[in-house]
């Protein structure tokens, strides 16, 4: 077996430069050793069994149980072979990460002989106890069963620590014993089949659908991350817990001079960034891309697209390994959205199309776009779906973590609104007008060097503030937090398209009819689509989102722009929700409804947490180094005076550091005094929390980075910003 290149030599030590010997595998040999798909599957299975089950796999087909016990039997060999001890079922519950619960493939009988064992019903089913994980009400305590089913469209696969133990890994959803979604999966799966149902009909109407199964949706999830050294985490009780800097005073250089994005990599994080790609290569993870990100310290990865249920399995495995990887190079990876402040935060833009089963991807504009109808139909039921269902769109990217970016003048505003581009922007005017007679065209970009290829020019610039943009053949959602799990955001995108096309399509058949000529469709379609852009084109928007006149000009538009998450996530609540969900059978109401609560409480939960963390780093760190640097500087000041020297200027720093200790004192008890106050309705505790917690954590935060730009740095009790983000790369 082909083994991926040979980093088990790596060392790392402080200041030690890190040894890297490669055995120049091409990661094409190892691609995907680690998954049960693919090759392996076609070695290891029977050849009609191997069919039924690539039937599922690749076209969506249910899976035939009476093929579980052989699938189950050779994936227990081939994971024993590959040093597998253990097997779980690997799931998404609302907490946002994965769990997975570990069962040996020993099985001893009563005889006391020990054998491997591994049925097909372990393979299909599972239930572990249910009552632990957040269910929003759906289960009390004692209520406590659950299920986790076999998602045979996602492969199962080997995962092994960096310390070697491997352990058989099933992608599965989990349901509650009254069949509620208490996962993401489940939903995801659902409004893929909700979207691909309504984009079929579209491709019948025009005649697009021969030869084609299914619509697929298709993702690929940019992923930006810091890497910090080690040690220095380690005594940052903040990054710690919390994942993000509490207190922390911005340093001297930043990323004023724009210097790190792009920049040469680091040899250190390439070595990391090398063992990471190999690791998820193993995986059958295509990651593609790798660079230095804005901040100093943050970098960015992102595969290439893939259906969008084996992206999201992928995305949340991508996360894993960032971490699990980061340790052994002497790094922690940093995931949180915005872990300094004042620093550039992270986020992950979630690369969105559909496509056919074939490779035709429907929002591919195609060179004649104004003649491309379908096209048309696809990009403005994007276009009214995001505009009708804004305020969903924004509450399935709100978080704690994400309340640092959106609305706080970095990354995408909280506005939802699309960027088109000239090129299409141009035809929505045209059809707004009549009929559209023309594509505007990129051409080619002459640099004027006669060593210098022409460029072929794009028909329209990038834009890097829109949280939602057209990209030439697929919509970049660059809202989402860095640590969110994408499957939520693209249920919640799926589901409000395929009510899109829905609209779309029953308008374009009443008045054309369902096998309509090729003019009555053109004029049946044009008609709507112009309807369409009048009514929901105020929501595109091609400027720039950072700027001030935006948020006035989006006001005088009419589109929603919800600030944080206790504003955003009882959208979750409301009738307009809870039907779109329960109509595409996506969610039932109360499904939905168990979910806003859960993201509710998971919002103050983190949040109480952070008081917590800031108030013991203030009262055990922070104001005992304050208090012994006042003390030095009294002294100073006593001894000046009684050697009958004035020293007004010392005097005048004693007083200012007392000020700002007593300030940082008062803020701690407001901190201490807003996570007093509790509430059972989590909407109402949020909001509360929101209002007086975060600004008492604020005005703590800003005494007490006062204080650390004041005292001696040797009495400074853990890493500063510059330590962090600039030494040790
Ligand atoms: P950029 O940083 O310029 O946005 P990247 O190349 O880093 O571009 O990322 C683009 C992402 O979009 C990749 O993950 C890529 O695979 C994905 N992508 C490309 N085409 C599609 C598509 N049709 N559907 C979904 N994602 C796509
Ligand atoms: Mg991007």
């Amino acid at each position: 077996m082909a083994s991926p290149r040979n980093i088990d030599s790596l060392i790392f030590e402080e200041g030690a430069t890190v040894e890297v010997t490669e055995t120049n595998t091409p990661a094409s040999d190892y691609f995907g050793r680690l998954t049960f798909s693919g090759d392996v599957m076609l070695k290891r299975l029977p050849p009609d069994v191997a069919m039924s089950l690539a039937g599922t796999i690749m076209k969506g087909h249910p899976l035939d149980p009476k093929v579980a016990n052989t699938v189950a039997a050779a994936m227990k060999d081939w994971a024993i072979e590959n040093g597998a001890t253990h097997f779980c079922h690997w799931f998404h519950p609302l907490t946002g990460s994965t769990a997975e619960k570990h069962d040996a493939f020993l099985s001893v009988n009563g005889d006391g002989v020990a054998i491997e064992k591994f049925s097909g019903n372990a393979l299909i089913v599972g239930e572990p106890d249910a009552s632990s994980f957040p269910s929003g009400g759906i289960r009390d305590t004692y209520e406590a069963r659950g299920y986790t089913a076999w998602d045979a469209n996602s492969p199962a696969f080997l995962l092994t620590t960096t310390d070697g133990v491997t352990t058989l890994c099933i992608p599965t959803a989990f349901a509650s014993y009254t069949g509620e979604a208490l996962d993401m999966k489940t939903p995801l799966i659902r409004s893929a089949q909700a979207v691909a149902k309504q984009a079929s009909r579209v491709l019948r109407l025009f005649g697009a659908d021969k030869g084609v199964d299914q619509v697929v949706g298709t993702l690929g999830c940019e992923q930006e991350y810091f890497l910090i050294d080690q040690e220095l985490f380690r005594d940052r009780l903040d990054l710690v817990i919390c994942g993000r800097t509490l207190v922390g005073a911005t340093p001297p250089k930043g990323h004023q001079l724009d210097d790190h994005y792009f920049g040469a990599i680091p040899s250190r994080v390439l070595s990391y960034m090398t063992e990471v790609e190999s690791r998820l290569f193993e995986l059958g993870i295509p990651v593609k891309t790798r660079h230095n990100e804005v901040a100093p310290g943050q970098y960015e990865l992102a595969p290439t697209f893939e259906k969008t249920n084996v992206a999201v399995d992928h995305q949340m495995l991508t996360m894993h390994i960032l971490k699990d990887v980061a340790r052994k190079h002497g790094f922690e990876c940093l995931i949180h959205e915005k872990p300094f402040a004042d620093v550039n935060g992270s986020g992950k833009h979630n690369n969105w199309s559909l496509s056919t089963n074939t490779g035709i991807n429907l929002l591919d504009p195609k060179a004649e776009t104004h003649t491309n109808m379908q096209f048309l139909v696809f990009l403005c039921a994007v276009i009214r779906a995001v505009d009708k269902h804004a305020e969903l769109l924004r509450a399935s990217i709100a978080s704690a973590g994400n309340d640092h970016r959106l609305g706080a003048n970095e990354a995408p505003p909280a506005i939802m609104s699309i960027f088109l581009g000239e090129m299409l922007t141009d035809i929505i005017d045209q059809l707004e007008a009549g009929k559209p007679r023309k594509t505007v065209k990129g051409g080619t970009l002459d640099l004027n060097g006669e060593s210098l290829s022409n460029v072929p020019r794009h028909a329209g610039d990038r834009n890097r503030t829109s949280p939602f943009a057209f990209t030439g053949n697929k919509f970049e959602f660059r809202a989402v937090g860095s640590t969110a799990t994408v499957a939520w955001p693209t249920t919640v995108l799926n589901t409000m398209v395929a009510e899109s096309l829905d609209y779309m399509t029953s308008k374009i058949e009443k008045t054309a009819g369902k096998k309509p000529t090729p003019a009555k469709l053109e004029s049946a379609t044009r008609a709507v689509l112009k309807d369409i852009i009048k009514e929901h084109r105020r929501v595109c928007f091609d400027g720039d989102g950072y700027s001030e006149d935006w948020p006035k000009e989006a006001a005088k538009r009419g589109l929603p722009n919800i600030r944080n998450s206790a504003d955003s996530l009882p959208t979750l609540k409301s009738r307009a929700a809870t039907s779109l969900f329960s109509k595409y059978g996506v969610l039932s109401a109360r499904e939905l409804k168990a979910r806003g609560e859960v993201l509710l409480e998971q919002y103050c939960t983190k949040l109480e947490i952070e008081g917590r963390t800031l108030s013991t780093i203030i009262k055990t760190q922070v104001l005992p180094a304050a208090l012994r640097a006042q003390a030095e500087l009294a002294d100073v000041v006593g001894a000046t005076q009684v050697a009958g020297v004035e020293c007004p200027d010392t005097e005048e720093d004693l007083r200012t550091l007392v000020g700002d200790i007593s300030e940082m004192r008062s803020g701690i008890l407001e901190v201490e005094a807003a996570m007093k106050d509790s509430n059972d309705d989590p909407e109402k505790h949020a909001k509360q929390l929101r209002n007086t917690l975060v600004p008492a954590m604020e005005r703590t935060r800003i005494a007490c980075d006062r204080i650390e730009g004041r005292i001696p740095a040797e009495l400074w009790p853990m890493p500063t910003y510059a330590q962090m983000l600039l030494v040790g790369r």
